[in-house]
This record gives structure tokens, sequence and C-alpha cells, in this order.
């Protein structure tokens, strides 16, 4: 099962806005769980909210704005305060 999801990024460094399409593959792993693929342009790749970089100022201050798959499933307040864990690991280098 295949669909299309747009994600949009604001750079906080320098304000530059720019989104994404991934097809997004749901799939059974075979025991009970959900695997769930992300590729863009064909090409498998990584979830749309892991390594983040402005494409801008390559600056690593990158937040996700909510659109249309995001407006109709908002991730859950934990999900958001998971990311905004990794973004500032990731600011640390240390994630
Ligand atoms: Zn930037």
């Amino acid at each position: 099962m295949i669909s299309n999801e747009t994600w949009k990024y604001e750079c906080l460094g320098c304000l530059h806005e720019w989104q994404e399409e991934f097809e997004v593959g749901r799939s059974s792993d075979g025991h009970g769980g959900a695997v769930v693929l992300y590729s863009r342009l064909g090409q498998r790749c990584i979830s749309p909210w892991a390594e983040l970089f402005c494409p801008s100022c390559g600056g690593y201050d990158v937040k996700i704005l909510p659109t249309g798959w995001a407006e109709a499933r908002p991730l859950p307040r934990q999900r958001y305060a998971e990311l905004e864990m990794i973004f500032r690991l990731r600011r640390l280098h240390a994630y």
C-alpha cells in the first residue's frame, strides 16, 4: 500500500521554507507489527523527520511544519517532544 505524503519544513536559522514529497509504503512485518518504508523519487530513504538540514544554509535547526498529512493526523504531543529532544541532541552532536 503506497501513499504520498508532503512534508513541509522551516529552517529556524535562515527562515527558508521548503517541502518534500515522500512515497510511503505501509505493510505488515508478518508478526503483527507495521512496517513503514519511505522513499523519495523512487529511492528508499530515511524517515522524513530524520537527518534534517536546511538546503539553503545547511543548518540543523529545522522545524517540521504541519501540513497535509500532519494536519489530518497531527502527531501526538509526545512525538513532538521526542523530535525536539532528537533535534536538541543533534545540535549538541550527541545523537
Ligand atoms: Zn537555513
